[in-house]
């Protein structure tokens, strides 16, 4: 593959070129280098705050209703051009053609139409007198300039959730995509362009430093990351020196619990679709698997020949489930953690990487794992999945808890009350009943626990990008 890209920075609603340094854009598929996109220092991150800054003096100022005509327009415009975000996402991820468009660059366009809708939606208390002869009411208000750091599992889909809540919401953004996944959302940002004044949404590459390069910036009133604990922690005590705000989503670890009385069928097919749509690289998916022992045996091998027939890889151009592990990191994380499975796992399918180029790796299913094991307490972010075999639901419950990560987490059973005893027991922030994984715009995404705080999607995602003020006014004659 001939290296034909060369992507730039998207400041003040212009395409610029250069930096300090580049980086080399590498195909998951291939190995091959295809292009580069800049390493961004602190010049390019002053600037693009700076037109940010600039920027949110008049952005602050427009009503929702032409903040949602924006949103509704850039909508349109990305559901004009769905094949080639998707195009671009598959080059960079090596996700597979036939369903992207379908399962995620059409999932975003609908998120960002469901932030227009909110814009125009914002709920407070009703103003009153508390004190008499005063009256007090609520403002909702901007935060102000945002910087925004996305990962590279669904880098469209990803921005989306970030950009689109906090300028719906008045805000302006300086975004950071991945620096392995940066072409899609370069794109947004020129597609954005034709809607939004120049500077209310800024998109600069970089790695890890220029992401931190950010979070260090004055200009920001908050910052939000999608990404790895470590990076996650490293921005909360960043942000911790002139305290801004912060809005972490930071991986899971999803326990899958599943009870003699389950649906079997049901469940095996839902917990492998729900472990490797995407390379399991989810951090809701369904990836530690907890089974009752009276089924154990029958549902693991039932899961093992699902997961061989059905949980398929290959190139984006094949019709697979999943594509590559996305870059070469990742790669080498999810064989470190197969190769350093302790004497007691069993392999049950897959263990080994898929082909002899590009980061496939085939859906593998462990069981026999015990609770403190590596490959049960840590995110793999690969398509591995653990199985463990639980007594009764305490134990289930127990070890589910037991780690520490709290994003997601599912409970499969026919019955109503081990359901809702169940939910209300797992430490996590979403909690599945028969089903794992599907998410709509309406309901909130975000964890407890080490998977971090504030949460995307829904009115509570918007809130998160607005502050609250209390404004009193003496009414007495
Ligand atoms: P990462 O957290 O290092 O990178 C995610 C994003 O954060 C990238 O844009 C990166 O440049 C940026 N970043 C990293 N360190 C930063 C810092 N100190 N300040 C500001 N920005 C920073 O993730 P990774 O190294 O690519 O993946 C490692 C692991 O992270 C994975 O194995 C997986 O477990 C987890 N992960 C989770 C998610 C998720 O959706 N929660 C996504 C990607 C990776």
């Amino acid at each position: 593959m001939a290296t034909t890209t060369a992507l730039g920075n998207f400041i003040g609603g212009e395409l610029q070129e250069g930096g300090p340094g580049s980086i080399d854009l590498v195909s998951p598929v291939t190995e091959e280098v295809y292009g580069t996109s800049v390493d961004s220092g602190p010049e390019q991150v002053d600037a693009a705050f700076a037109a940010a800054r600039t920027a949110f003096a008049t952005w602050r100022d427009t009503t929702p209703g032409e903040r949602q005509l924006a949103l509704f327009r850039i909508a349109d415009a990305m559901e004009a051009r769905a094949d080639e975000f998707a195009a671009l996402e598959s080059r960079d991820t090596g996700k597979p053609l036939g369903s992207l468009v379908q399962d995620e660059i059409l999932v975003s366009v609908d998120q960002i139409r469901f932030f227009a809708g909110a814009a125009r939606n914002l709920e407070g208390r009703s103003a009153g007198e508390y004190m008499k002869d005063h009256t007090s009411f609520i403002r909702r208000e901007p935060v102000g300039v945002i910087g925004q750091v996305t990962p590279w599992n669904y880098p469209l889909n990803m921005a989306t959730w970030k950009f689109a809540p906090a300028i719906a919401a008045g805000n302006t953004v300086v975004l950071k995509p991945s620096e392995t996944t940066p072409s899609s959302t370069l794109l947004l940002a020129e597609v954005a362009a034709e809607f939004l004044p120049a500077g209310v949404l800024n998109v600069i590459t970089g790695g890890r430093a220029t992401g931190a390069a950010m979070v260090e910036h004055r200009t920001p009133a908050m910052v939000s990351i999608t990404g790895s604990v470590r990076a996650g922690m490293a921005v909360a005590r960043a942000a911790s020196s002139d305290l801004k705000r912060v809005h972490l989503e930071l991986g899971g670890k999803a326990p899958v619990i599943v009870f003699d009385d389950a649906d079997i069928e049901l469940a095996v097919e839902g917990i492998v679709t729900a472990g490797y749509f995407n390379a399991g690289q989810d951090c809701t998916a369904a990836t530690r698997i907890l089974v009752q022992e009276g089924i154990h045996d029958e549902f693991v091998a039932a899961l093992a020949e699902y997961a061989r027939n059905n949980a398929t890889t290959g190139a984006p151009d094949e019709d697979v489930l999943y594509g590559p592990v996305n870059n070469a990191d990742q790669f080498a994380r999810v064989a470190g953690f197969v190769d350093r499975l302790p004497d007691h796992a069993v392999v049950e399918t897959g263990g080994a990487r898929h082909g002899d180029r590009g980061y496939f790796w085939d859906a593998t299913i462990v069981s026999g794992l015990r609770q403190d094991d590596e490959a049960v307490q840590q995110e793999i972010f690969g398509p591995v999945q653990t199985v463990q075999r639980f007594r009764d639901e305490a134990q289930a419950i127990e070890w589910a808890n037991d780690v520490e990560y709290g994003l997601s987490s599912s409970v499969w059973t026919r019955d109503h009350g081990t359901a809702m005893r169940v939910s209300r027991a797992l430490d996590f922030g979403c909690v599945w009943i028969n089903t794992h994984i599907p998410l709509v715009a309406e309901m909130p995404h975000g964890g407890f626990k080490h998977s971090g705080y504030g949460k995307d999607l829904s009115a509570y995602g918007f809130e998160d990008y607005t502050r609250l003020k209390h404004v009193m006014s003496y009414i007495g004659a």
